[in-house]
């Protein structure tokens, strides 16, 4: 396995979209590899071929519960909205709150060619929707909510949050809000 190059905003690229995967032969899984490796090794959730310049349907995606590669994928339906602070390994240092479906039913094949289903929800269902949309020439830059929550309301969100996980008292100054971002396309 290798790391390889993250592709960034400015690579015109990222406006392309992707060609379908054909074919499911060890090259693909070379590619499948490194990205995987990439994504780690850069402390993301999800990857994109393109981010590293392969105009390929093909993606993976790690949320903390295993890893999954995603191959021509196809959202069978969206339900719901969420709007949640987002980045991307194309966009290094940028946050802004975006709005994606809650939940989420996409089919895709594995690196073999057989077909699964995936119903996804929250955070894992935000990352599948961003992941998709590299692959459409879409960044997330495109999918701002026009109304973001003020930094004090993240402030308070991302308290009660960890107060939830940690079943703690909330402690402010744990609390690291990215602030004064504005899109910058
Ligand atoms: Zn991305």
């Amino acid at each position: 396995m290798a790391i390889r190059n993250v592709v960034t905003k400015k690579d015109p690229i990222l406006r392309l979209k992707s060609r379908p995967v054909k074919k499911f032969d060890e090259r693909l899984g070379i590619l499948l590899d490194d990205m995987a490796e990439t994504m780690y090794q850069s402390n993301g959730v999800g990857l994109a071929a393109v981010q590293v310049a392969v105009l390929r349907r093909a993606i993976v995606v790690d949320v903390g519960d295993g890893l999954i590669e995603l191959i021509n994928p196809e959202i069978l339906s969206e339900e719901g909205t969420q709007c949640e602070m987002e980045g991307c390994l194309s966009l290094p240092g940028e946050y802004y709150e975006t709005v994606r479906p809650e939940k989420m039913t996409v089919k895709a094949q594995d690196r073999h060619g057989e077909w699964h289903t995936y119903e996804v929800e929250g955070f894992k269902a935000q990352c599948f929707s961003h992941e998709i949309d590299h692959l459409e020439g879409v960044l997330f830059t495109q999918r701002l909510n026009p109304n973001p929550k003020s930094p004090e309301e993240w402030d308070e969100i991302y308290r009660a949050r960890r107060a939830e996980k940690e079943n703690l008292t909330p402690d402010l100054d744990d609390v690291k809000v990215i602030r004064d971002t504005k899109p910058g396309e």
